[in-house]
């Protein structure tokens, strides 16, 4: 039901970063995601057959002899459901917010991933965040995110000397993948002494870009810049999270009853670095799949079972502070942003993984409120990229090591993976080799 942008009847199409071709359509100018999103909740509702539940928040999967059994969820008014299901499917989104400089909405706290692994599940490649060029630089949480198809249409990157640092750096210049605009982007940081470069518009049509980018045209107005007429402050911030629960390519988990789809699966398409515009298309094809597997596994799984043992400790939860949890939820943040950020090396990441266990030592365990149970899988979810982080010692697509600078192919042609033992409840890492 999407309504997408068209000129005289045909779609218009963008260009965004390594594409060798004009082939992304959007809608509302640069307002696509909501455009989708809208048409997604109209057909969801008009149905008539799905059973919405909002501002529901799912804490944990229930589980029965290693199957996954249901969910069980809070409220918003503090109540606790259990749904019974004889399958579930994960679909979380991303972890963005394990950085301070974040694309992603504050919901975006791997709370998909986190689940999957206390259930027991396989995750692949969770070293891998992918860190987008182009975000307006500023403290807000999350920021404003400078769409590629700006530079698409011709926007160029500047360093403080007004220099273009990507021509002659890249044959694709400003559209250079990602990961190559970002090392790029970190080599002018350490060479002028600075943590952001500049998005030059101003030599574009003014009226066109007004009209092919209202969301951002209007975002920076109410934060006092024109992008016709001026320099736009830009820095990377994490933006898409490859990593995720391993599924195959029916969105089927390593534990049975269990799906996962979108930002909180990995299947494996997009390697160690998304092209634009690849995840929408991967929700679609992958989203379609995982119903058609869902209606297969329905009509020859067990029947949904009828009680569920819950595992309740007798110690009466008081959990955290709020001001405690607000501000270990900034100090994850840091650590990771400063230690196992976008480039990274094997002290900084020790580093990072002391900070994170300290955190974790100096928390009670989680009471009832999603801000506290956010944070526990904000730390699961940073803890495994520390340590997957740790293993590859070498660079790969997202993944950046000053002290492993190369890609290794002879070693590391591999996924990392990591479970929770069930015996001690500790992770452990494997890796396996690339199916190709
Ligand atoms: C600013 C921005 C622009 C982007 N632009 C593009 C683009 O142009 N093209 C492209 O391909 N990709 C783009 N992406 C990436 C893409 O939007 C995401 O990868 C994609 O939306 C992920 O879809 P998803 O269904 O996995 O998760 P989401 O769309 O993030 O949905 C996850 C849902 O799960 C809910 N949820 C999370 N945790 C819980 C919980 N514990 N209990 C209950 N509900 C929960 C969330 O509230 C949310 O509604 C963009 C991302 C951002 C942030």
């Amino acid at each position: 039901g999407t309504k997408f942008d068209r000129r005289d009847g045909k779609l218009i199409l963008g260009k965004e970063g390594a594409h060798s071709m004009a082939r992304i359509v959007h809608a509302g100018g640069d307002a696509t995601g909501s455009v989708v999103a809208s048409a997604l909740a109209e057909a969801l509702t008009a149905g008539g057959r799905v059973e919405l539940h909002e501002n529901e928040f799912v804490l944990d999967l229930l589980m029965d002899a290693g199957r996954c059994v249901g969910a069980l969820s809070l409220g918003a008014e503090g109540e606790l459901t259990i749904s019974l299901a004889r399958a579930v499917v994960l679909a979380c989104g991303g972890a963005g917010q394990v950085y301070s400089h974040t694309t992603n909405p504050l919901v975006a706290t791997g709370d998909g991933h986190a689940m999957a692994y206390r259930a027991g599940a396989v995750l692949r490649d969770m070293e891998f965040m992918q860190f987008h060029p182009t975000a307006f630089y500023c403290q807000e949480n999350p920021t404003l995110l400078l769409t590629e198809a700006l530079r698409g249409e011709g926007a160029y990157l500047l360093d403080d000397a007004g220099e273009r640092f990507m021509v002659g750096s890249h044959p694709m210049a400003e559209l250079a993948p990602r990961d190559v605009v970002v090392r790029h982007m970190q080599r002018v940081f350490e060479r002028d002494k600075t943590d952001h470069v500049w998005l030059d518009a101003r030599h574009l049509d003014g009226g066109y870009l007004r009209q092919r980018f209202p969301t951002v045209h209007t975002g920076l107005q109410k934060r006092g810049f024109d992008l016709c007429t001026q320099l736009i402050p830009v820095a990377p911030a994490s933006h898409y999270y490859l990593g995720g629960a391993l599924t195959d390519t029916w969105g089927r988990t390593t534990v049975p009853g269990l799906y996962a789809c979108g930002e909180t699966s990995s299947v494996g398409i997009h390697g160690a670095n998304r092209l634009a515009s690849n995840s929408l298309l991967e929700g679609l094809v992958f989203g379609e799949r995982t119903v058609r597997e869902l209606n297969r596994y329905l009509s020859v799984a067990d029947p949904a079972v009828r009680k569920v043992k819950l595992d309740l400790s007798d110690e009466l939860r008081e959990g955290n502070d709020a001001a405690v949890v607000a501000e270990s939820r900034k100090r994850l943040a840091g650590v990771m942003t400063e230690l196992c950020g976008i480039v990274r090396c094997r002290d900084g990441i020790q580093k990072a993984r002391d900070e994170l266990g300290a955190l974790r030592a100096s928390l009670a365990a989680p009471g009832l409120s999603v801000a506290e149970l956010e944070l526990f899988n904000l730390l699961s979810v940073a803890e495994h990229i520390v340590a997957t982080a740790l293993l590859r010692e070498e660079s790969r697509g997202v993944h950046l090591r000053s002290d492993y600078p190369e890609m290794n192919d002879a070693q590391w042609r591999r996924h990392s993976l990591v479970r929770r033992d069930p015996a001690t409840g500790a992770p452990v890492l494997e890796t396996t080799a690339l199916v190709t």
